[in-house]
């Protein structure tokens, strides 16, 4: 989804962060009908209590070294292929267990793009899919408060394109099954995470050749859940409450 934040500059709550994988955290866990696994991380109130101060800091480290790689989609014909490559290399680095775990097959498809699957103990159940997309629309300094490749925190606040528009949930989706990886989960139902390089521009090498792919292996997703967009007030004219797409 595109989104040119002119002004004010695009910014994101810290705490929102967390949130963000919280959300894909707990989506998972629901996904994993073990009743008695479900019970134990549900009763303990929700899967932030899991947290500890390193993992929350890890978190917020992960997406402000995600936001300083330039990922820019300046044109349908051009994009910034080093930045692209380079956050190929950067979430290997980040997220060791998601890309060494037996349970996941991990395939860079269209040059840049990234398809995972995490296989289930199941197969019966049908597979679901998680998407997002990880390159930016262009971003000049100008009328930006913090150059807006920075990844720079202030106040609370991390600063950078991408902040809201994706990055945050490619690495909402990859700190998630990180972690749950970490504490030794393993999914019933197997599901896809498909991340595209080229959204801002169509998505013809990304999303595209991600679908033939999984079209190729004959895939059929229970749901599919994509982008979404931070919780807005005001901006969506005729809405006179908070509103989460
Ligand atoms: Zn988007």
């Amino acid at each position: 989804m595109t989104a040119h934040w002119r002004n004010p500059v695009g910014t994101l709550l810290g705490v929102f962060v967390v949130g963000v994988a919280v959300l894909v955290a707990l989506l998972l866990i629901r996904t994993y009908t073990l009743a008695e696994t479900k019970r134990v991380w549900l009763d303990k109130g929700a899967l932030e209590a899991e947290l500890t101060q390193e993992e929350r800091e890890q978190l917020l480290e992960a997406l402000k070294g995600a936001i300083r790689i330039p990922t820019v989609s300046f044109s349908e014909t051009e994009q910034n292929n080093t930045a692209l490559a380079e956050f190929g290399q950067y979430i290997r680095k980040a997220f060791p267990l998601v890309f060494s775990s037996s349970l996941i097959q991990h395939e860079v498809v269209g040059g840049y793009s990234h398809l995972f699957t995490v296989r289930g103990s199941d197969s019966n159940l049908q597979p679901y899919m998680l998407l997002a997309h990880f390159d930016v629309v262009p971003a000049t300094p100008e009328g930006w408060e913090v150059p807006p490749f920075s990844g720079e925190e202030h106040n609370g606040y991390i600063y950078g394109r991408g902040t809201i528009d994706d990055k945050n949930c490619v690495i909402g989706i990859l700190q998630a099954l990180e972690l749950l990886l970490k504490r030794g989960y393993k999914p019933r139902r197997s599901f896809y995470i498909g991340f595209g390089h080229d959204e801002e521009i169509s998505g013809n090498y990304g999303a595209v050749k991600i679908v033939e792919k999984l079209q190729s292996r004959e895939v059929k997703l229970s749901f599919l859940l994509d982008e979404g967009l931070a919780v807005l007030d005001g901006v969506i004219p005729g809405t006179k409450r908070p509103i989460a797409l």
